[in-house]
């Protein structure tokens, strides 16, 4: 290990030239654990202070025991080529499938990549789907043949056998980089042995080379085959120090993968989903260190001494402690605290981190993965690195209580602190069973969060079977109806309907919102979404789930001491349905008239909150009810063979095919299905097309549940939920 202060370190950041940002990313098995261990352990940890311990990047046990990596973590390694010094970050990139969301973060701050692939087994879905994502987020793709002793041990292959392998393997990675590379990039990116971007070794047994260094070092495969036929393994070990695997893996990053300010002429115009004409775009397309600060956070991290950390890459600019920021995302401004470097895996305090490297900064606590930082004087102009939705919709729900009931205060704090760490995992209380409930993105991330609270914080939670949450809204606009408080005193006069699609996109970009003024508001609705003007200007209440309340009503005595209680009646019955307690999504609940008592005694909660719930509930169950289930969107890859399985498999779970598109021989499939079909969908999947599919899923829509199922579903939950299974009428809302 060649040791480094930070100050070095820091002058070698600044020149640019000297720096690469990239990843390893590899099909699960193929040997990433084992190559970033050896760059890590032998390639030079840095920082003086962690001389000689050589920890795991990937150091969380969950990891292990699954073979999937879900944290990113960091580090930094010194190499030198031509006595020139550099510094590589290494930025730990997961593999697996459902947390696409992740991965294609964290390849937005790579400009180079490491694709691991094992020599015997060769190309499989996950190095394609990896290396698709890699080559979409216009990230250089470098290639590490691994596991190169199996085919002298295993195959027992002789030098030109192993030739014929190899070459076939880099054929594979060729036609895919055809296939998915842009046509700009497509030829300058293919792997070509001769030029040094395709290194052979084996990462267990720590040695490696590419053809230049195999030629300059007159070590060739006949020299692999004497070291792994040799009887003892002192030839191995010469092996290892004549080409060790992180020099040839190191020399083939600085060589091909792209300094920041080079890949960031390319790459900003595909990442940034903003304006490019803007000063910020400017200051990133040139990696520009005295523009205003741009950085993109990928991951935040609880540390037990520091509190919160927010990694990421700066895109431009300069970040110092003490800045005052943007969180594009957040919408609010916050100052940075400190600001370091890594230097091997741990953190050292630095005055400054300019654009085109990897910061890690404290104070931002606001701040989620995927969020955009900018410079707080450009928080007017439009951009991010993320399209962002209003709110993540967790879908899926699982009751968590722990085994130990001691443990009770420990799972929830270590249920805050992962929900933290992943911006998709909402934590909640059941306020009437006193549950906590735990809702994620599908069954497979729900999974894995348990699995980190056991292994992270030492928590065994007993689950309920997995939830699949819906909404209930209208079909119909209903009647007037009257709903009167228990004591009879009070009347309100109430309708309700659906709000168009239109008028709840407005709500959930967050075009209109609370506070607005009404007359802005009105007219907003008026020319986007068919509004009457007059009733655009009433909107008394927003709440969560895209439903309004509107105040039609005038000169009523009393109305304006109440109207507080009235809002928090339709909050409070917009939480839970009358068709399941689902929470009500996208209605307009109107209030037209109503009779209030004037003694302050005869008109609290108590009476108000029934009152504004009867009527609403009258109308809604008048109006067609239904229930909205959630819909994931799916992004289906599939050799053309499989196309009529994979058609079967989805007609069966109520799948709807949207769009297929065939390039050569690979159909992509573009699908809805409902969520609550989806559970066994990945091994139907596989089952189908031979372990031949790879996908992508996300969130799509919220759908009326088919009426022919709408009964037994409605049914399904109140059993669940212990409610009576005869559902209420209008009639039980009207006495
Ligand atoms: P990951 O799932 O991609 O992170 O793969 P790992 O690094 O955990 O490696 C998977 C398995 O392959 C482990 O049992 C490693 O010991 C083994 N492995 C890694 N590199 C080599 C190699 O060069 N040769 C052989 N024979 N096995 C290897």
């Amino acid at each position: 290990p060649r040791y480094k202060t930070v100050e070095q370190i820091l002058a070698l950041m600044k020149d640019r030239t000297r720096v690469r940002n990239i990843g390893i990313i590899a099909h699960v098995d193929h040997g990433k654990t084992t190559t970033s261990d050896q760059l890590l352990a032998s390639a030079g940890i840095i920082s003086p202070k962690v001389a000689g311990e050589a920890l795991a990047l990937d150091y969380l046990k969950v990891e292990q025991q699954r073979g999937i990596t879900v944290k990113a973590a960091n580090v930094s390694l010194y190499h030198e080529v031509d006595n020139k010094g550099y510094v590589i970050n290494l930025i730990d990139t997961p593999g697996h499938v459902d947390f696409s969301g992740r991965v294609t973060r964290s390849l937005r701050v790579l400009d180079g990549s490491i694709v691991v692939v094992d020599s015997v087994e060769g190309v499989m879905t996950q190095t394609e789907t990896v290396l698709r994502q890699s080559l979409e987020e216009r990230v250089r793709p470098i290639l590490f043949i691994n596991k190169v002793d199996r085919l002298v041990k295993e195959l027992k292959l002789g030098p030109q056998e192993m030739m014929q392998k190899l070459l076939g393997i880099i054929r594979e990675v060729n036609n895919m980089i055809d296939m998915y590379a842009e046509p700009d990039f497509k030829e300058r990116w293919k792997i070509n042995p001769n030029a040094g971007n395709v290194v052979f070794g084996s990462a267990k047994d720590k040695w490696g080379f590419s053809v230049p260094m195999s030629q300059k070092k007159g070590i060739g495969m006949k020299d692999v085959i004497a070291a792994y036929t040799a009887p003892d393994k002192t030839k191995l070990n010469e092996l290892a120090q004549q080409v060790p695997i992180d020099e040839a893996l190191l020399d083939a990053v600085i060589r091909f993968v792209p300094d920041p300010v080079e890949a960031q002429k390319y790459r900003i115009p595909k990442i940034w989903k903003g304006d490019l004409d803007n000063e910020l775009a400017k200051a990133m397309l040139s990696a520009d260190m005295n523009g205003p600060v741009v950085m993109m956070i990928t991951d935040m991290k609880v540390d037990p001494h520091a509190g919160l950390v927010a990694t990421g890459r700066v895109f431009s600019g300069t970040v110092r402690p003490g800045q005052e920021v943007w969180l594009v995302n957040a919408k609010t401004p916050q100052r940075t605290l400190q600001v370091s470097l890594y230097m091997g895996q741990t953190r050292e305090l630095a005055e400054e981190i300019p654009a085109g490297n990897i910061a890690a900064v404290l104070g931002l606590d606001k701040a989620r993965s995927g969020e955009t930082l900018l410079d707080v004087r450009f928080k007017d102009l439009q951009g991010s690195f993320e399209r962002l939705h209003y709110v993540s919709e967790p879908v899926v729900t699982i009751a968590v209580d722990p085994q130990n009931p001691k443990d009770l205060a420990k799972m929830i704090d270590a249920l805050r602190k992962l929900s933290i760490e992943d911006p998709n995992l909402v934590v909640k209380i059941n306020e009437e069973t006193g549950e906590y409930l735990l809702s994620g993105m599908g069954f497979l991330h729900l999974e894995v969060s348990l699995q980190l609270l056991k292994d992270n914080y030492g928590i065994e939670v007993k689950t309920t079977p997995p939830i699949v949450v819906y909404r209930e809204s209208v079909r119909n606009k209903s009647q007037v109806f009257e709903g009167k408080s228990p004591n009879k005193h009070n009347k309100m006069y109430i309708s309700v309907e659906p709000l168009n699609d239109k008028t709840v996109e407005l709500i959930a970009s967050g075009t209109i919102k609370e506070n607005m003024e009404p007359k802005e508001m009105a007219k907003t609705l008026r020319d986007q979404a068919g509004w009457d003007y007059e009733e655009g200007k009433r909107i008394v209440a927003f709440d969560e789930n895209l439903n309004l309340f509107v105040d039609m009503t005038s000169g009523i005595q009393h109305l304006r001491e109440v109207m507080d209680t009235l809002i928090q009646g339709f909050r409070l019955a917009m939480r839970e349905g009358p068709l399941a307690h689902e929470p009500v999504r996208g209605l307009k609940v109107v209030l037209h008239d109503a009779v209030i008592h004037e003694d302050p005694a005869h008109r609290g909660p108590a009476q108000l909150y029934p009152a504004v719930r009867n009527a609403i509930f009258a109308g809604f169950l008048s109006a067609r009810p239904t229930l909205l289930e959630p819909i994931q969107k799916l992004d289906i890859r599939i050799p053309m063979e499989f196309m009529g399985n994979v058609t079967a498999v989805l007609s069966r779970k109520r799948g709807k095919i949207l769009n297929v598109v065939q390039t050569e021989n690979l159909a992509r499939i573009m699908a809805e299905i409902p969520i609550s079909e989806s559970f066994e969908l990945a091994g139907e999947l596989r089952g189908a097309t031979a372990g031949r599919a790879f996908w992508g899923t996300e969130f799509s829509r919220w759908a009326p549940v088919p009426d022919a199922m709408l009964g037994d579903t409605v049914v399904k939950i109140r059993e669940r939920k212990g409610l009576p299974k005869e559902l209420p009428k209008v009639e039980d809302f009207l006495s």
